[in-house]
């Protein structure tokens, strides 16, 4: 398996809980691509409902319910509200959400319903009040991305599978034409190594046509990247329940903010871009368009310096032979693409349908490999953390059955309990479980992906870098001069999701 995000990971779990021998390999962290950087949505996809594609909405909403019951310690149900301006609004996505319900079955969340203007001030009472008529409420999920990635890593360890996080593919192994293995390098000691394998995964995302190429430099590109971005603003600026979703803003984009770890994150876009990048950085336009209706649909107008942070992603679209150049219109199915060295390629999809993709890749590779076909066993498997059990300390509930073993180190040594930076929520304890238990080897591994500190708060963040240094200095055993190395390459690269830095800004 090549690549360490949603797709890599399911797949590896996957493959792992049927018994078959997996490797996997991620160049950089788990989650360092797009997928710790989507909406933070587990979902049908009601914009999706609106293009016709019933069948992917279908597939979702099974889904959004088996992960909420496999992850119920990162996934939650949210209820969104559709503020309607419009006299025509309220019938339309009234009948549309109607729809969506259907569609979920006994996987509903809670069934939508109208709502007077009085119960959507309710709901949300920061929303724009000007011409305001009511709005429709409907249900979905919400999580934490990269939590999920490093959750199923270490599932996929548990059953038995090798995860490996700083370790580059560098080439394929053929014999006879047909893909046999793959080269790696070892990011931190600079080694390579071949590993032999029946079947070969491209699971890179963006990056995947790199991947093809190193197969048949003449393939062509299937890749048709779409950067969306987000911000992240305080609470204060939507303090209800729920969420905002505007399924269609006067450009005919869809704009969500979504309350999330205490926070706001408002977004999203979707631009085309022509090269794919690990750190892609919002456009100026992207940015004006999520500022712009961040104030158009909030009383209070956020300003430039109340922006917490600013993150851009990549969606690996699948490019059909006749692209546009529209993204947004592109499919977010999944796609299996088997080349005829064998090499076996995933990408599209979502976070949310991640374990149907990799059901779905593992029955090929299967077949490809020769292997007798073993039954799924994925959907009702319980991923690391599951637990019903209530957690007091909010910021350990994202550990879920973990939290106690925080917990634990804490008894043990109560100074763990410190706080990681006063406008953070984050303990030192926490720390050294990242770097003990969940496979973190630098301060951005913590900072961005073990915490979400780097998305909830880019400054505190590059000032809680240098005690995060010296804990995994301390317990990897390393000197002043790579702690210096660390906190350097982490400022460099927080400043990219400062919004007052010029480094924020892409071309
Ligand atoms: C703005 C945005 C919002 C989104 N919101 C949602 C949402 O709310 N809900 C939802 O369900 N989905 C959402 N998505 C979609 C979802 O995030 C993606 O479909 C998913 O994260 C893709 O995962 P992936 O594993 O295919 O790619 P990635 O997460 O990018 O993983 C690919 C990995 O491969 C690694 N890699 C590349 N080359 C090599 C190599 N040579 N050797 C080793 N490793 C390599 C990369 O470092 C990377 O980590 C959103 C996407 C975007 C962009």
């Amino acid at each position: 398996m090549i690549g360490g995000g949603a797709s890599g990971l399911g797949a590896a779990i996957d493959a792992a809980a049927r018994g078959h021998r997996v490797a996997l390999f991620e160049q950089a962290d788990f989650a360092k691509g797009t997928s710790s950087r989507s909406t933070k949505l587990v979902h049908g996809g009601v914009r999706y409902l609106q293009q016709g594609n019933v069948s992917l909405v279908l597939e979702a909403l099974r889904e959004r319910g088996r992960l909420a019951a496999n992850a119920p310690h990162l996934v939650h149900a949210q209820s969104f509200v559709i503020p309607n301006y419009a006299w025509w609004e309220g019938p339309f996505y009234g009948i549309g959400m109607k729809v969506y319900d259907r569609l979920a079955g006994k996987l509903g969340l809670a069934p939508s319903r109208h709502l007077n203007i009085d119960e959507t001030l309710e709901a949300i009472p920061t929303i724009e009040q000007a011409k305001l008529l009511g709005g429709v409420i409907y249900q979905d999920g919400q999580f934490d991305d990269a939590r999920l990635a490093i959750n199923l890593a270490q599932t996929a360890e548990s059953l038995g599978a090798i995860v490996l996080n700083y370790t580059r593919c560098r080439n394929l192994v053929k014999e006879k034409g047909l893909v046999s293995g793959v080269e790696i390098e070892d990011l931190e000691s600079g080694q390579t190594f071949t590993v032999r394998a029946k079947a070969v995964i491209n699971a890179t995302g963006v990056f995947a046509d790199s991947l093809r190429q190193m197969d048949n430099p003449q393939a062509g590109s299937i890749i048709a990247a779409s950067q969306g971005i987000h911000i992240v603003i305080p609470r204060h600026f939507l303090p209800g329940e729920a969420a905002i979703m505007i399924p269609k803003t006067e450009d005919g984009r869809v704009l969500f903010a979504v309350p999330w770890h205490d926070h706001v994150v408002v977004g999203t876009t979707d631009t085309p871009v022509a090269s794919a990048k690990l750190e892609p950085r919002a456009l100026r336009e992207e940015r004006e368009f999520v500022m712009t209706h961040a104030c158009k649909y909030l009383n209070h107008n956020p300003q430039p310096e109340d922006v917490c942070s600013i993150f851009a992603g990549l969606r690996p679209l699948v490019r059909p032979d006749n692209s546009s150049g529209n993204t947004a219109a592109l499919s977010r199915d999944h796609s299996i693409i088997v080349s005829q060295s064998g090499l076996i390629t995933l990408t599209g999809g979502k976070w949310t349908t991640y374990r149907k993709m990799a059901e779905d890749v593992i029955d090929q590779a299967e077949t490809l490999a020769g292997l007798e076909h073993q039954p799924c066993p994925t959907v009702n498997l319980q991923i690391r953390g599951w637990t019903h059990e209530p957690i007091k300390a909010k910021n350990l509930q994202i550990y879920g059955s973990d939290a106690r073993e925080i917990e634990n180190l804490i008894k043990i040594t109560p100074a763990l309990a410190e706080k990681i930076h006063p406008d953070l929520p984050y303990q030192k304890a926490e720390v050294f479980w990242h770097a003990q238990e969940e496979m973190a080897r630098t301060v951005e591994d913590v900072l961005a992906r073990r915490t979400r500190a780097l998305f909830l708060n880019a400054r505190a963040s590059m000032e809680a870098a240098p005690l995060v240094a010296s804990i995994l200095a301390k317990v990897f055993s390393r000197d002043s001069d790579w702690q210096k190395k660390q906190v350097e390459a982490y400022l460099d690269l927080a400043e990219g999701y400062d919004f007052l830095s010029s480094k924020s800004v892409g071309n």
